[in-house]
């Protein structure tokens, strides 16, 4: 029998589920290979380089509040086709793929949990769902727990992941920017902390509104963070940016955003951040009245209470301290 007649290969490829799939994949980021079960047991980081995958909006809520603590609000808000929008596909069609495949309505969840054991109001986007889309729906859900959160005197934490807003719900999504803000303008009245989690990617009108209004603004190592994309400013302007432009990392430089803490200790440093704003009254006070801007200014940075600059990682203002270390 000759060596090229035969019909079937001698050599099988030996896989580890039917379709095929083994189990390595190659980082998108160090183009090392891992498994996926390693890359599960990481809270999805790469084991090699530390790149921070993208998380479901389930899996971010179990990383981040106690165990079954969640309880979800304002479900019975579905999404509608007012303008009868149509692109490529009308738009109750996208909604039909997406909510089928995600087994979701929307791109958010919005409830209460607690976190270590404090009583907290939680909304988490998901990218998944239409790129995590900012649509009526998720401003008016957002809005809801907002004020859910004033009523019950409640710490609000929401973690972003967005492409911005809804294209097909045009100026509708564009007006959620301004209502989330009048509500968390009104939380800030109020006194009631409200921290921002910026994972990658948060973009557009997400970035241009609330996640850019918590009294603590975190975000992920290496999370792309911005108005309009890297790709569409340099084609504005012409040129290249400088590496890293748009990460955290650049950000945190640049005093847009408060701290960049590691996924694995998201859950611990928020627990903290929380216990220390419902614990200590005079100091939510305190903290709140400077708020975002404020915060950003060096001298008002040195004047924060001791804890929260430890929270904050910022460095210690006693030159004795500072010499040690
Ligand atoms: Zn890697």
């Amino acid at each position: 029998m000759g060596l090229f007649s035969r019909r079937q290969p001698k050599i099988k490829v030996q896989t580890s589920k039917r379709d095929g799939f083994s189990g390595w994949l190659k980082c998108t980021s160090c183009t090392e290979l891992i498994h996926v079960n390693e890359l599960e047991a990481n809270d999805n980081c790469c084991p090699k380089c530390d790149f921070h995958y993208r998380l479901s909006a389930s899996d971010r809520i179990k990383s981040l509040a106690d165990k079954d603590s969640f309880t979800e609000l304002f479900t019975h808000l579905k999404p509608t086709d007012s303008l009868e929008f149509v692109d490529s596909q009308s738009y109750p069609d996208r909604l039909a793929k997406a909510q089928a495949s995600s087994k979701r309505d929307d791109s958010i969840y919005v409830g209460t949990c607690t976190m270590n054991k404090i009583p907290t109001a939680l909304a988490v986007m998901d990218f998944s769902f239409m790129g995590g889309s900012m649509g009526s729906v998720l401003g008016e859900r957002l809005t809801l727990l907002i004020e859910y959160a004033l009523e019950h005197k409640m710490p609000l934490v929401v973690v972003s992941s967005s492409g911005g807003a809804r294209m097909q719900e045009s100026i509708l999504s564009l007006m959620q920017m301004a209502k989330t803000s009048a509500a968390l303008a009104k939380l800030d009245e109020a006194r009631i902390p409200f921290i921002s989690i910026l994972t990658n990617p948060t973009s557009g009108g997400v970035t241009a509104s609330f996640a850019s209004l918590g009294d603590i603004i975190i975000a992920e190592p290496g999370a792309l963070i911005c108005f309009a994309g890297p790709r569409v400013i340099e084609q504005c302007i012409g040129h290249k940016l400088p590496p890293g432009a748009q990460k955290s990392e650049f950000l945190l430089q640049h005093g847009m955003i408060d701290c960049i803490i590691h996924r694995k200790d998201m859950r611990k440093k928020v627990a903290e951040f929380v216990e220390f704003f419902s614990g200590n009254e005079q100091d939510v006070r305190d903290v709140s009245c400077k708020s975002l801007e404020s915060c950003k200014a060096q001298e008002s940075v040195d004047s924060l209470p001791a804890k929260l600059r430890e929270l904050m990682a910022l460095p210690d203002d006693n030159p004795e301290a500072q010499a040690s270390t």
